[in-house]
């Protein structure tokens, strides 16, 4: 069972007693600046010049200077930049600017994994990822509570990174909810897994699958929209709640013999197969290498599915239908 780490188990006065650069302000970053500058952390925020994210952070009382200023004045620099662009803001603003005894911080394993970014023997490498997005992180932080996080230490050479990463998960909030000790190596390929094969790959197959199974078969689209896309979100509500279990007390009894019998013949044997051949490409670098060239070539290919997709008759339909519900939010 995994180890769990609470506010007793972490001394917020050693991230205090550094200086910290964030670097980047979008979801992780401006919860991240904003909570340890409200847990009375030294923290400046790194933005390039013309920054869209500059206006705001600054608006919020933040000191922003370049990545590559931020980097040099400060002993723990947290890297919340989007991840293909993270190795090129590494080399250009971090490296010549790390000296041995600081200590470099991740929200998320991929180029520490992949190799991508080599840190030098003498600085600590540590992950603080919080499993949320960024505003519920902020947001739980000012209400007093806390976002989960896991913390990981890939290189440890100050011989007191964990104490470290706690104490900055600390500042953010996460021990007020509990912290899970993990490695960049599990968390990163298990991260990848769930959101190809389940969170965003598997379901949205799934959905389209469905929903194009019921319009070629004849019926309406309207209808397939909500049958296969629309009422997801009560069952995985109803899954978030309280496991299947829950799911399966509150739809009907007919639902609940159909999920038995019918799951099985959905995602089958041969799609766990698949899975593991999923699974194998991540652990092997095949997904990182093959995301990072289409992301250095402009991404061509990304372009191409995103059109279709957006194309797709699912989409055209859920546009039209979304309208007819005031309660639903279709802001970004
Ligand atoms: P976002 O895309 O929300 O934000 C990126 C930020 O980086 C923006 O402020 C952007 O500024 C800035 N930026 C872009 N280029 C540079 C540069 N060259 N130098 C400095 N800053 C730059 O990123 P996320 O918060 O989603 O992701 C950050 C990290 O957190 C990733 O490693 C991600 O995997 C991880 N993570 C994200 C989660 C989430 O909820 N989104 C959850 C857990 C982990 P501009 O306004 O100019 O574009
Ligand atoms: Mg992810
Ligand atoms: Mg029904």
């Amino acid at each position: 069972m995994a180890e769990l780490f609470y506010d007793d188990d972490a001394d917020l006065s050693i991230i205090q007693g550094r200086k910290v650069a964030v670097l980047g302000y979008g979801s992780q970053g401006h919860a991240h600046a904003l909570s340890l500058r409200d847990s009375g952390v030294d923290v400046r925020v790194g933005l390039p010049e013309g920054s869209k994210s500059k206006v705001k952070a600054e608006e919020q009382g933040l000191r922003v200077v370049t990545p590559a200023e931020a980097a040099a004045e400060a002993d723990v620099i947290m890297i919340l930049v989007p991840d293909p662009i993270q190795a090129k803001v590494y080399e250009e603003s971090v490296k010549d600017n790390l000296k041995d005894g600081d200590a470099l911080f991740f929200g998320h394993g991929f180029n520490i994994r992949f190799d991508l970014i080599k840190p030098p023997a003498g600085v600590d490498v540590c992950m603080v990822a919080p499993k949320g997005p960024g505003h519920l992180v902020r947001r739980q932080y000012e209400e007093g509570r806390g976002v989960p996080c896991i913390v990981a230490v890939e290189q440890d050479a100050s011989g007191d990174a964990f104490k470290l990463a706690l104490s900055y998960a600390k500042g953010i909030g996460g021990t007020r909810a509990g912290v899970i000790k993990t490695t960049f190596t599990e968390e990163t390929e298990t991260d990848l897994f769930g959101e190809q094969a389940v969170l965003c790959g598997g379901a949205s197959a799934l959905v389209k699958a469905g929903f194009e199974t019921l319009v070629e078969a004849g019926y309406q689209p309207e209808i397939a929209y909500f049958e296969c896309l629309h009422e997801l979100k009560l069952i995985v509500d109803l899954m978030y709640e309280g496991g299947l279990e829950k799911m399966r007390w509150s739809v009907s009894e007919t639902a609940e013999w159909g999920d038995y019998v019918t799951g099985p013949r959905i995602v089958t044997d041969a799609t766990k197969a698949e899975m593991k051949k999923v699974l194998g490409e991540i652990q092997d670098g095949t997904f990182a290498r093959n995301w990072i060239n289409e992301y250095n070539n402009g991404l061509p290919k990304y372009n191409e599915y995103k059109k279709a997709d957006g194309d797709h008759l699912l989409e055209t339909t859920g546009r039209k239908l979304r309208k007819l519900m005031s309660w639903v939010d279709d802001e970004a």
